[in-house]
């Protein structure tokens, strides 16, 4: 199997089949996509599920989804995910969208059904799993800060959270309207009253450092849910002077080293966990889709330790 594919492999699939081992049947498309670490955990849940065929990288740019998905589907694909930057531009090009993700206006799955594709979105609940896992808590009884609340990921971790009725959630977003808009989406499921007393248990922030430090003392879980800190140049999201000891730290970044974010976070005495949990729940919940069986988490998880 090659390290990845792109369109023009898709318009001969036949013959670059014929030289493959087990099929490709499965798949993510992004662009970039060589760093996607997909194929690694869904090649292992194949595996260990004893399911004769492979997951594959497919490099494909915004202007080619809608033939890549075209052509997947009439060489019978049974499912694919996508990542940035097709998350939101998928949702256009699906026949049937699963209600939480038509909420979240992203999908991150899709399933190959009877001849049509089905679009879902487990990256909020893949995010709940994770940070159950990582931090021992439960959603429900947390003061969330989203950083990056407009993005595919950001939206779905706030539905989960709103959906989990979380103690309070501020929504924090370079372009200040996509946070506001959200938060106008989720007011409904904050309006009950919780222990925070006369607080606001729904905010949205436009990204300035001067309202964050009085909002950090009122929080117990950070989200880093922008794409800063995907290249190493990248700055902070957060700068250093703002972590605490009280705070949890969880960069989505799905990196095996530390990113430059969790350092800062483990020198503030915070605790601090990367993304490659939320990376192993939401595909464990995407196989699951696709097979309709628990998908064998202990081998996802082995290959994800062993990857990079
Ligand atoms: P996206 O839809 O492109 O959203 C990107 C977000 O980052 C937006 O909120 C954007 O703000 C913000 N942003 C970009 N550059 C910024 C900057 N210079 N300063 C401040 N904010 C900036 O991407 P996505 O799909 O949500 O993915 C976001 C991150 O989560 C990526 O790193 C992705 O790899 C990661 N992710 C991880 C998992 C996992 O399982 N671990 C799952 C999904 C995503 P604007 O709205 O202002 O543009």
């Amino acid at each position: 199997m090659k390290h990845f594919y792109t369109l023009p492999d898709l318009r001969v699939w036949k013959k670059i089949s014929e030289e493959l081992e087990k099929p490709i049947r499965l798949g993510v498309l992004g662009h970039p996509v060589e760093h996607s670490l997909s194929p690694e955990l869904q090649n292992a849940a194949l595996e260990a599920a004893g399911l004769e065929m492979q997951y594959g990288r497919f490099q494909i740019r915004s202007e080619e989804l809608a033939e890549a998905l075209t052509l997947l589907r009439e060489l019978h694909f049974v499912g694919l995910n996508l990542t940035v930057p097709h998350k939101v531009s998928g949702f256009s090009l699906v026949d049937e969208v699963d209600p939480q993700a038509e909420k979240i206006g992203a999908l991150n799955t899709i399933l190959f059904r009877d001849e049509k594709l089905v679009g879902f979105n487990t990256d909020g609940s893949g995010f709940s799993q994770a940070i159950r896992e990582v931090f021992s808590v439960d959603l429900r009884d947390l003061r969330v800060l989203l950083l990056g609340a407009g993005g595919g990921a950001g939206r779905a971790i706030a539905w989960q959270c709103a959906r989990e009725n979380c103690e309070r959630l501020v929504l924090v977003n370079r372009t200040a309207e996509k946070a506001a808009t959200l938060a106008r989406e989720l007011a409904a499921y904050f309006s009950g009253p919780r222990v925070l007393g006369p607080e606001a248990r729904l905010e949205a922030l436009p990204w300035e450092e001067s309202a964050l430090p009085r909002q950090l003392a009122r929080t117990d879980l950070v989200v880093n849910a922008t794409t800063l800190g995907l290249r190493l140049s990248d700055p902070l999201p957060l700068g250093r002077s703002l972590l605490a000891p009280h705070l949890m730290v969880y960069d989505l970044i799905s990196r095996r080293e530390r990113t430059p974010l969790l350092a800062a976070a483990e020198e503030a005495g915070a605790r601090g966990a990367n993304g490659l949990s939320m990376l192993l729940h939401q595909g464990a919940l995407a196989f699951e889709l696709w097979f309709d069986r628990p998908a064998p988490r202990a081998a996802m998880r082995a290959a994800l330790q062993n990857s990079g």
